[in-house]
């Protein structure tokens, strides 16, 4: 499929980094198709993140993603699940390559500055999280 959809999480959004994370995302050759500045609360975040229940981060992941304001936005881009995970870099800033997002503004597993799907059927499901299908042109 062509489209992904993107999260910045609140760490980023806190430092300030929104800005130059759209342009990278942008200058990577990402299409933004729809795109909100919003926060969650607890329960929108369990729901969001519902197929992580069983793993021992669970409940900090939920704390972290509701802790600010996150951007939510579906992008389009041939190849676009593989091509932006590509851009943004291993889960662990750590182990990201250079001049990946996550190497540029992540700080740790958990709060490391992006999200991304997975595969094209979580692009879906996870766009049609935040957008209507009347937002979703
Ligand atoms: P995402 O789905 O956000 O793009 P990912 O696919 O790279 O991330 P997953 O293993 O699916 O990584 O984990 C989902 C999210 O849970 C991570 O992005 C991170 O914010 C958080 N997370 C993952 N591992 C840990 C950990 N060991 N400790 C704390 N938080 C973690």
């Amino acid at each position: 499929s062509n489209r992904t959809f993107t999260m910045v999480k609140p760490d980023a959004t806190g430092k300030g980094y929104t800005g130059a994370i759209l342009d990278q995302m942008i200058k990577g050759g990402f299409a933004i198709k729809a795109m909100k500045w919003t926060r969650l609360t607890p329960e929108q975040a369990g729901e969001f993140y519902a197929i992580h229940k069983e793993r021992p981060f669970y409940g900090e992941l939920v704390e972290f993603m509701s802790s600010g304001p996150i951007v939510a936005a579906i992008l389009e881009k041939e190849n676009a699940v593989a091509d932006f995970r590509k851009l943004i870099g291993a889960t662990n800033p750590a182990q990201a390559e250079e001049g990946t997002i996550r190497k540029n503004f992540a700080s740790s597993v958990g709060e490391n500055a992006v999200h991304g799907s997975d595969s094209d059927e979580n692009a879906i499901i996870e766009g049609s999280f935040f957008f209507s299908g009347l937002e979703r042109f």
